[in-house]
């Protein structure tokens, strides 16, 4: 009797607790929109597809440094058939303190991507930092993305999800897949369905390189597909840190089921004001789609 009731209490408590895990409760329950069982694609339009045999590439620098940059940019990403440039004009910063080169480009930023995306027909995708900004973000954007810095920034992500805009949510460095899909779920609820997921790399003790700052879970991937139907792009680029590493990075994504890249380029990594070591040159770029192609069809996937 006594050993009994004893079982009952931990079966009662068993799903009361926080948990790092996701459990069929939690399926049912909390995160019942983002673990529906129905296939969601998420269409950019002029035959962007998110979700589909197609992985979509988004590429770009870190910051919209200057229109010239964002043209050399535009130019490279059309002769490598890419659709979608990224580039922030309002950029969160892990530290507080911007060197004397770099501040955010902002509204200015925004003009010269239009300008971009008019001339290169491209479809944009940039940060969204603050409620303030959306009007103009919206104004351009495609896909409006979410930080990892920003994943559980609840009024943020509701503002965000009211526009109806396509939504790239990063996940925390730090965030269990658990409260991952409870910050998808925040934006699900207010009736936005056009929502990706974009693992980023998370922290652990060591990365082998002090250059190194996160690491890429690549297991997420599968993981999050067994339970939730929405597109799952992987950023290799902000997980390792590390230009050298990124096309490995970039093939296991594909191998792993990913349905998106954000890949950053630039034409002088060096010179890029932030994150220097990370981006890509022009022709480390090319070979890096060539062979994404190659293991894309190995998969029964398709880079065009
Ligand atoms: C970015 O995409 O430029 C970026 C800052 O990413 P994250 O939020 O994943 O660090
Ligand atoms: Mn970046």
């Amino acid at each position: 009797m006594k050993n009994n009731s004893k079982k009952i209490f931990v079966k009662s408590l068993s799903n009361k607790f926080p948990t790092k895990d996701i459990t069929l409760d939690d399926q049912k329950d909390k995160l019942k929109l983002s673990t529906s069982k129905k296939n969601i694609i998420v269409d950019i339009g002029d035959g962007v597809i998110f979700g589909k045999k197609e992985i979509p590439i988004i590429a770009g620098p870190n910051g919209i440094e200057s229109y010239n940059l964002m043209r050399k940019v535009a130019k490279c990403l059309k002769q490598n058939n890419v659709k979608l440039i990224r580039g922030h004009a309002y950029k969160p910063l892990t530290f507080p303190y911007r060197s004397s080169q770099y501040g955010e480009t902002q509204d200015l930023g925004m003009d010269w991507i239009d300008k971009i995306k008019k001339e290169f027909k491209f479809k944009v995708v940039t940060e969204i930092t603050e409620i303030r900004y959306l009007e103009r973000v919206c104004r351009t954007a495609d896909i409006l993305q979410i930080g990892s810095r920003n994943m559980q920034n609840l009024e943020l992500l509701r503002e965000v999800a009211n526009t109806n805009f396509p939504i790239i949510l990063k996940r925390h460095f730090g965030s269990s897949l658990r409260d991952f899909l409870g910050a998808a779920e925040h934006i699900l609820v207010e009736g936005n369905k056009k929502l990706i997921l974009c693992e980023r790399g998370v922290s652990i003790p060591h990365t082998h390189r002090d250059t190194s700052r996160f690491a890429l879970d690549i297991q997420a991937i599968p993981a999050l597909k067994e339970i939730c139907k929405y597109p799952i792009i992987s950023d290799p680029s902000h997980a390792s840190f590390w230009a050298p590493w990124v096309p490995s990075l970039t093939f296991a994504s594909i191998a792993a089921g990913c349905d998106g890249l954000i890949i950053e380029m630039h034409p002088n990594p060096k010179k890029s004001l932030v994150d220097p070591l990370q981006p890509l040159n022009f022709n480390q770029f090319k070979n890096l789609i060539k062979t994404s192609r190659s293991v894309a069809k190995s998969v029964k996937r398709e880079i065009n």
